[in-house]
């Protein structure tokens, strides 16, 4: 059997926590390559969008010229959105309404768990194996409503908050942050396996 060629795997690296995704993703079995321009993304097989500002992401997106294409990419590739990136990857973002990618069937609500809560570990079971998965919360956005087309992995108080459709998947919270890298894996296999 030839072995598995590691996946070049891009991390926006626009603003936000690319860097601590970059090492999660080198833990899980992949390169990754910062991504800060358009033409970077040429001969990637995948890419992450990171948590951050999403406001602040998509004001660079604009300035660099960089939204289209980044939607072609992540229409065509695997794609991994957590918290901001989440958000850019929605269909829908409320409170307030801002542009995004429209690529994932979910309404998303910015900073939906309110002041005192808004940050948040909790440690719960998920679809995934392996035991209950640490999640954390950093001013997160809540899913309100999801398409058929997706299939929701872990819930918080009843609202998704890991979520896959197709070659997409998206967590409200920063798994890049927990020891625990059992996402990062999740996606990276998703990347490797051969397609349906
Ligand atoms: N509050 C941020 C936003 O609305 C998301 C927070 C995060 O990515 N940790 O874009």
């Amino acid at each position: 059997m030839t072995p598995e060629p590691t996946p070049r795997i891009g991390v926006l690296a626009i603003q936000g926590d690319y860097a601590a995704h970059a090492s999660a993703l080198a833990d899980s079995g992949a390169q990754p390559v910062e991504v800060r321009r358009p033409d970077q993304l040429a001969g990637l097989d995948a890419l992450v969008l990171p948590g951050g500002e999403s406001t602040t992401i998509l004001l660079f997106l604009e300035k660099l010229n960089f939204f289209a294409e980044l939607g072609q990419f992540c229409a065509s590739h695997p794609v991994f959105g957590t918290c901001a990136g989440a958000i850019l990857l929605a269909r829908e973002v409320l409170n307030p309404s801002q542009r995004s990618l429209g690529l994932l069937d979910a309404v998303v609500e910015r900073n939906a768990y309110g002041r005192q809560i808004d940050s948040a570990i909790l440690t719960a079971e998920t679809a995934l194996s392996g035991g209950p998965l640490e999640m954390v919360f950093i001013r997160a956005p809540r899913i309100l409503e999801v398409g058929p087309e997706v299939e929701v992995l872990a819930r918080r108080d009843g609202f998704p908050v890991l979520v896959r459709q197709g070659r997409i998947l998206a967590a409200t919270f920063h798994p890049e942050l927990s020891a625990d890298h059992r996402v990062h894996k999740l996606f990276v296999q998703s990347v490797t396996a051969p397609r349906p």
